[in-house]
């Protein structure tokens, strides 16, 4: 059988691998860490255990989808649950909001608590389910760069209605067309950040992101999100697909119009094709250094950063579930803070996921494992020791005045990601999460093809390439490039 060589066992890695697998390619995956997963890994401190990076789980159907894949009942294998509190919502003031799994009733307690007409609420409710049932064939499971996908049905229709989607318009200027209670928009300006961008920068399109959590819901992994990229994993090895840890890959072997395998601790491994899992711009600068270089594409404003402290607490907090949010005064400020002048506003907006809300193994009784993240800007050069040593501070007194406690004598437990971490460990550019930020509107075509249009056998999946980062879209990625790769099976027969 042909050889399809995949560098980096990320979750699109995996997700490639099997795909693969299923179009009848032996598959080797190179991964430099000891360990499959990339960002969806996890650890194990003084009796608590803590999702590293990932801690929001949508559509698990595509997951779910690589299992059926090889006609497999996916609960044999991975499991999940439902969530019916999709997050606690908390302001300085003291209002708190608790945002239902349940459309109707979030309609309705909303319309309470931000005093909103629920009619206003239902219409930006039903535009976002418009511009993802308009959008997603076209911008989420297709190559935006194959001429066929342009000419498609689909994709006419999303252009006949442009008008509603709100293209050249912020997403805070689309949610004030909605809303007038300055919460209610800022709750669902949050969502820019689940692509690591602005709300005030990136276009209200991407209002269509509540949709995907609100409208689909929101899941939790039986074992954690560990459990995703760990399944996965080894669903693969029982599928046939070898995984090379500790394996650094060094360079991508090149002809004039393909790749011929890859170099891999001195030792030559050779392909039919090959799938870069890596980030795109450490994909180009280290791997592929004689190629032709796509400069805009490589020099896209990176997405945030963050900064996670993983504190064992020891005290339970019935006031918080597995999602909570602690949201800053200024959220302008904030957001300009961290994409114009590269730093962190001094009252951030913090996030608390407990996964031992779900899971009381995950922390010793009557204590709790907290993962708190704080969205920074991706890494610059910033002193990053200095900049925990402030944050520390800043955040256990948010936490402290919101929750009404003293938090610092019941850490007992601290581990702490930054920047300069998730890049060393993942070999993300600057350390972003989510590859190139979404900041403008032509940010989704600027972003790297998921093949190479200089290699003929060479391509690309994973959060920084198309179409974008989080679990959802890598795995979208994959499903495209093995699409591609079934595309170049035809030309060659
Ligand atoms: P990565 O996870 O980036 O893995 C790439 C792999 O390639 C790594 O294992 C790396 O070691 C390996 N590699 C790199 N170079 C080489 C080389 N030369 N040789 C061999 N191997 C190499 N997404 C969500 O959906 N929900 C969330 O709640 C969420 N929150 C997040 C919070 C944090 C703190 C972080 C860091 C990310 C979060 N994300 C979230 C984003 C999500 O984690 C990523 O989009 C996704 O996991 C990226 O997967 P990937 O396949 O691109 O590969």
């Amino acid at each position: 059988p042909p050889t399809a060589l995949i560098i980096g066992a990320g979750i699109a890695g995996i997700a490639t691998s099997l795909r693969l697998t299923k179009l009848g390619y032996q598959v080797q995956v190179f991964e430099s860490n000891p360990h499959t997963g990339g960002k969806l890994h996890a650890i194990k401190q003084d009796g608590y255990r803590f999702d590293l990076g990932p801690s929001l789980f949508t559509m698990p159907h595509l997951v779910d989808e690589l299992f059926q894949l090889f006609d497999e009942e996916p609960s044999a294998y991975f499991n999940y649950i439902k969530k019916e509190n999709l997050c606690n919502y908390f302001w300085e003031d003291g209002t708190k909001f608790q945002v239902k799994e349940s459309l109707p009733s979030f309609i309705n307690d909303a319309s309470l608590v931000f005093d909103e007409p629920k009619s206003n609420i239902k219409a930006y409710l039903d535009r976002n389910k418009l511009k993802y049932d308009l959008t997603q064939e076209l911008f989420l499971k297709k190559s935006l760069h194959k001429t066929k996908t342009y000419l498609s049905a689909n994709t006419l229709k999303a252009i006949a209605q442009v008008n509603k989607l709100h293209l050249y318009e912020s997403l805070d200027q689309t949610n004030q067309r909605y809303f007038t209670n300055p919460k209610l928009i800022q709750l669902f300006n949050r969502y820019a950040t689940y692509n690591g961008s602005s709300p005030f920068q990136t276009p209200g399109i991407m209002s269509m992101i509540s949709h995907l959590e609100m409208y689909f819901g929101t899941f939790y992994p039986v074992g954690g999100m560990h459990e995703i990229s760990q399944s996965l994993t080894r669903f693969a090895e029982n599928q046939g697909v070898v995984f090379h840890l500790n394996a650094k890959v060094d360079e991508i072997v090149t002809d004039t119009k393909k790749v011929n395998g890859l170099k891999v601790n001195n030792q030559f491994y050779e392909g039919d094709i090959v799938v870069s899992n890596m980030d795109i711009f450490s994909s180009y600068s280290s791997l592929l250094k004689t190629a032709i270089q796509p400069k805009k594409t490589l020099n896209q404003e990176r997405s945030s950063s963050a900064l996670i402290f993983y504190w064992g607490i020891k005290k339970e907090f019935p006031e918080l579930d597995l999602h909570n949010i602690l949201f800053s005064e200024d959220y302008q400020a904030e957001f300009e803070a961290i994409f114009n002048e590269k730093e962190i506003y001094e009252d951030p907006t913090i996030y608390i996921n407990i996964t031992s809300k779900e899971d009381k193994s995950d922390a010793p009784s009557d204590a709790e494992n907290w993962f708190v993240m704080i969205n920074v800007p991706a890494n610059y050069g910033q002193d990053w020791m200095q900049i925990r040593k402030k944050l520390r501070k800043q955040v256990i007194a948010k936490i402290n005045r919101i929750l009404n406690t003293d938090l610092a004598p019941l850490i007992e437990s601290e581990y702490v990601w930054d920047p300069v971490e998730i890049e060393k460990s993942t070999s993300s550019h600057r350390g972003s999460l989510y590859g190139a930020s979404s900041n403008d509107q032509m940010a989704a075509f600027l972003r790297h093809p998921n093949f190479s249009k200089q290699y003929n056998n060479l391509f690309f999946c994973g959060g920084s390439v198309h179409p974008g980062g989080g679990i959802p879209l890598c795995l979208l990625s994959s499903k495209i490039v093995s699409d591609c790769v079934s595309d170049l099976k035809l030309t060659y027969a």
